[in-house]
């Protein structure tokens, strides 16, 4: 009974794996550059504009922009940064309460105290993984009430000051219901499209339901600048506060330093906009790729009976991801994949767990709970050469 598999499908789970990655170390997501990358930084070098100015970081935010249907598109030195601003936007000040997912990258909770505010953590959806629309309707039934405009939680007496889900993985939550919601109450909607670039609802791209939203191009995500980051809105006053602000704030003036508030050192440097040029050129082929992984996957688990996080339509998902049935059958999986060279990972440690923020108000989180003890993500990225060959 000892050696036998707890998991009878997974050498041929690996077997698989290692025809989608002719690769002996297979990492779960890997950068490709096989497109301009080389000639565009090259390019930038020569122009001497390798820094915080330059024709390639305009040109990068008009991609982006276009690229998601959003009206205007402003470009950081990252993600997590990206967050910052959006929420420092969208009015969260010193001791404002913003709702957020317990299943989350670190970065999401992180930005919200940047900007001085408190998360409170409501559950998510157990067929998306992101914020669920009725444990928000639940909470803020149960615990807000709305006053002179805004909304406050009645247990705290802070205001309840933005709401910001995430779309996990790249699979969208159910953005719309909470967007409307959001409204009912009176509370601004950041979302976190960090993983989510290529991911629709509709015909509506992911970050285009919120009055802010930030994108990641980290080396991990599906588009990477080596670091970056996007604000994008429909808000032109908000998109032109944050160019400002990311940029230091200083005054547009031929010679003269005047800088009109504590702006931040936000920017994202030509050289890497240069390199997200490249790589958004092949962004709609490694979308394309992409998905056919994950029908790869999903054929296969399909076929064992294991249930997978699903994308419904014809988009690709950041990572591919298995809930398993078990905390162990889960622990088995990623000791036996990566033992083998190909890595998989678990979900995030709830942010409710964490040191800094145990101490925030949540609302049970049985959804969360029993997802982090079973989720698994999967190798996704565009394998090696797919792009030459295109
Ligand atoms: C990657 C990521 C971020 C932050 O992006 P960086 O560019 O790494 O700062 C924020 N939120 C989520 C959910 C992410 O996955």
């Amino acid at each position: 009974m000892a050696n036998e598999k707890i998991l009878t499908w997974i050498d041929d789970l690996i077997q698989l794996i290692r025809n989608i990655y002719k690769e002996d170390k297979i990492l779960l997501h890997r950068p490709i550059f096989e497109g301009n990358e080389k000639k565009y930084l090259d390019n930038c070098i020569d122009s001497n504009y390798v820094s915080s100015v330059g024709d390639q970081i305009r040109e990068f935010e008009k991609g982006i922009a276009a690229f998601t249907g959003s009206s205007y598109a402003v470009a950081t030195v990252n993600g997590t940064a990206a967050l910052h601003v959006c929420f420092k936007l969208a009015g969260v000040n010193q001791g404002d309460e913003v709702i957020c997912q317990s299943i989350n990258f670190i970065a999401s909770c992180n930005a919200v105290t940047y900007a001085g505010g408190i998360p409170v953590f409501v559950d998510v959806d157990l067929d998306t993984l992101g914020m669920s629309p009725d444990a928000l309707k639940k909470f803020l039934l149960k615990n807000a009430q709305v006053k002179s405009g805004c909304t406050w939680n009645k247990n705290t007496g802070r205001k309840i000051a933005a709401c910001a889900p995430m779309h996990t993985f790249g699979v969208p939550c159910r953005i719309q219901e909470i967007r409307n919601i959001c409204m009912e109450w009176g509370i601004p909607l950041v979302e976190d499209a960090a993983e989510s670039l290529g991911s629709k609802v509709g015909d509506k791209h992911t970050g285009t339901f919120g009055l802010l939203s930030a994108i990641s191009f980290n080396g991990n995500k599906i588009l990477t600048t080596g670091g970056g980051g996007m604000i994008i809105t429909d808000n032109k006053e908000l998109a032109e506060r944050a160019k400002h602000i990311t940029t230091t704030a200083k005054k547009p003036h031929a010679y003269e330093f005047i800088h009109d508030e504590i702006g931040f050192n936000y920017r994202l440097p030509n050289l890497n906009a240069s390199l997200g040029l490249a790589q958004l050129e092949l962004l709609p082929r490694m979308l394309e790729i992409k998905k056919e992984i994950n029908l790869k996957y999903e054929r296969f688990f399909n076929q064992e009976g294991v249930s997978t996080l699903k994308v419904n339509t014809d988009m690709s998902p950041w990572l591919n991801t298995v809930i398993l049935k078990s905390f162990e059958e889960r622990d088995y999986l990623i000791k036996y994949t990566n033992d083998r060279g190909i890595m998989t990972r678990p979900i995030w440690h709830l942010m409710s767990k964490l040191e800094m923020y145990k101490h925030c108000e949540n609302d049970g989180l049985p959804n969360s709970l029993w997802l982090e003890e079973r989720v698994v993500n999967l190798p996704s990225s565009v394998p090696a050469g797919t792009l030459q060959n295109a």
